[in-house]
């Protein structure tokens, strides 16, 4: 998404109010275990000697997954924290996205739990174990052979 910039440009140093959504394309996280689906910016912008500032907050809803069992979970997360970007000679628009995710990546957390007490998976099987809290793994056929061989 493009940031359209000429007005800024026009009048060199003149704050501006912004209030826009970065929707980053699916594309951008694909095969990585976090995803940003809409990143609310809104502040204040202006222009001066080809770089536009925005002092802005970002509000970013993210979808992460549980690092214990894998369910997607819910993540939002604030940038409070002024950047720049370069504005190119003759253009008069500016693309915040790459910045914008940059900065999210920095802040967030990677380790994220569904919940606190989150139970994870059964580390034989991989069943949910907050679905399914009784239970309990059959024993393999290599297992009930070992324990068989082992008896007689
Ligand atoms: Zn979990
Ligand atoms: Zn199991």
């Amino acid at each position: 998404m493009s940031l359209q910039i000429r007005s800024y440009a026009d009048a060199p140093g003149r704050r501006f109010p912004v209030d826009f959504h970065l929707v980053p394309p699916a594309a951008a996280f694909e095969g990585s275990d976090w995803v940003v689906n809409d990143i609310h910016v809104h502040g204040e912008a202006f222009a001066q000697l080809a770089v536009l500032y925005l002092e802005v907050k970002m509000d970013a809803s993210m979808t992460q997954q549980c690092r214990r069992c894998l369910t997607p979970v819910a993540v939002a997360v604030t940038v409070d924290e002024p950047f720049e970007l370069p504005i190119l000679p003759d253009s008069d628009e500016v693309d915040p996205l790459p910045t914008a995710l940059q900065m999210i990546e920095t802040v967030h957390d990677p380790h994220v739990v569904c919940q606190a007490d989150c139970r994870g998976l059964c580390p034989r099987c991989g069943a949910n174990l907050n679905e399914t809290p009784d239970h309990t793994c059959e024993k393999t056929d290599d297992e009930r052979q070992t324990l068989r061989d082992f008896l007689t």
